[in-house]
């Protein structure tokens, strides 16, 4: 089994990787928590893969334990639904002691996050990310929260688990879209921090859903690597920036398209290799570094852009990323392999410039 330590101090908390711990999870989590009731909250493609299973072992090894379901999708990151689950919560006399386990992908992570960070001011916390893109990305770091209809992950809190738990045999029943959009992120952590890792996914990528030692490999140090950073900065006063790599164009992308036109990782996958052509022009990377970028990104996601973005609305949605600093358009390029900078002086003719064909 391999283990990873997120350091905060006191709120530190290990992540466990291992094919096939779900059947036995357990006794692990019985050692990281003492409590007795154990709300699991799931969705409703989840429910009938995972769960049974998931609460039958907690119970044999003596919790109480209670499974809520919400309907699939980015709508269940809702106040409304929230409200439920606080309601689910009394009905089921959850007290300070007990423990919100949320199973499932970022969706369910955030959501049943938000919940153990409120309710009663803050109770238990256990994630088992089902999705490639949660076990490599949101189930560590502890940023939990809820849409509002005008703007996502408005309301929210950091908030970390106790204890994480990743079983990559569940990535098996995972659709082939949703994987790729996971492997954008583990992508983004080499080009980041990792030059080695980088050269190791140009070798191993495309055979990675098939070979479960490589798999758990590329999801060790994915979440190696987002662990130290958010140990070294967990409320992204800094370091985590980096992180935003590829994000900035592509959350833009995303909403200039519309949400479910492109998959938020296929958004990143182009807002990776738009940015970092806007490394190349600014003369940060060099062409072979850019088309090693490009050409791994295509690999795992071999999107391209539905239509040319209207420029305005492009330029406009990005100086409305709440990332940003005082309104201004920070980017996070890479200076060369496993290494990347914060820019805040980005100007829209060069954002143009990178996304013309
Ligand atoms: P998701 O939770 O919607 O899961 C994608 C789809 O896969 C859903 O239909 C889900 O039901 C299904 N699914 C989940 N596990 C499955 C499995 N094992 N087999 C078959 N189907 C399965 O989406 P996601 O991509 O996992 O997460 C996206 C969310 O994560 C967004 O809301 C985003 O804001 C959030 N996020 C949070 C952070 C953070 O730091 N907290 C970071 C990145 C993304
Ligand atoms: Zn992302």
């Amino acid at each position: 089994m391999e283990r990873i330590n997120v350091n905060l101090g006191k709120r530190s908390y290990p992540i466990f990787i291992e094919h096939g711990i779900l059947g036995n999870i357990s006794k692990i989590v019985r050692e990281y928590f003492s409590g007795r009731k154990i709300l699991v909250i799931t969705d409703s493609n989840v429910v009938d893969l995972y769960a049974r299973q998931l609460a039958a072992g907690l119970e044999n090894e003596g919790f109480q334990t209670f499974v809520e379901v919400v309907p699939a999708g980015e709508a269940s990151k809702s106040l409304a639904r929230a409200e439920d689950l606080y309601n689910a919560a009394l009905d089921h006399r959850l007290d300070r002691k007990s423990a919100i386990l949320a199973l499932g992908g970022g969706v369910v992570g955030d959501l049943a996050g938000f919940i153990a960070a409120t309710y009663m001011r803050g109770i238990g916390f256990i994630q088992v990310p089902t999705t490639l893109l949660a076990q490599v990305d949101s189930s560590v770091g502890g940023k939990v929260a809820v849409n509002l209809p005008r703007a996502k992950n408005i309301v929210g809190a950091f908030y970390q688990p106790k204890l994480v738990i990743i079983d990559p045999d569940t990535l098996l029943s995972l659709p082939e879209r949703e994987f790729a959009e996971g492997l954008v992120e583990v992508i983004k952590y080499g080009i980041i921090r990792d030059e080695d890792f980088f050269r190791w996914l140009e070798q191993y990528i495309k055979n990675l859903r098939q070979n479960t030692a490589d798999l758990v490999h590329a999801i060790k140090r994915s979440c190696e690597i987002k662990a130290a950073i958010v140990s070294e900065d967990e409320a992204e006063c800094g370091l985590r920036m980096v992180l935003n790599f590829g994000h900035t164009v592509g959350h833009a992308l995303e909403a200039v398209f519309g949400y479910g036109t492109l998959l938020h990782g296929e958004a990143v996958a182009l807002g990776m290799v738009f940015e970092a052509k806007i490394a190349l022009n600014r003369g940060l990377i060099d062409e072979r570094t850019f088309l090693r970028i490009e050409g791994l990104v295509k690999s795992a996601v071999p999107k391209d852009l539905p239509h040319r973005p209207d420029p305005d609305s492009l330029i406009e949605s990005m100086s409305f990323d709440k990332k940003n600093l005082n309104e201004k358009i920070t980017f996070i390029l890479p200076e060369r392999l496993g290494r990347v900078g914060v820019y805040s002086d980005i100007t829209a003719k060069e954002i143009l410039q990178a996304i013309a064909p």
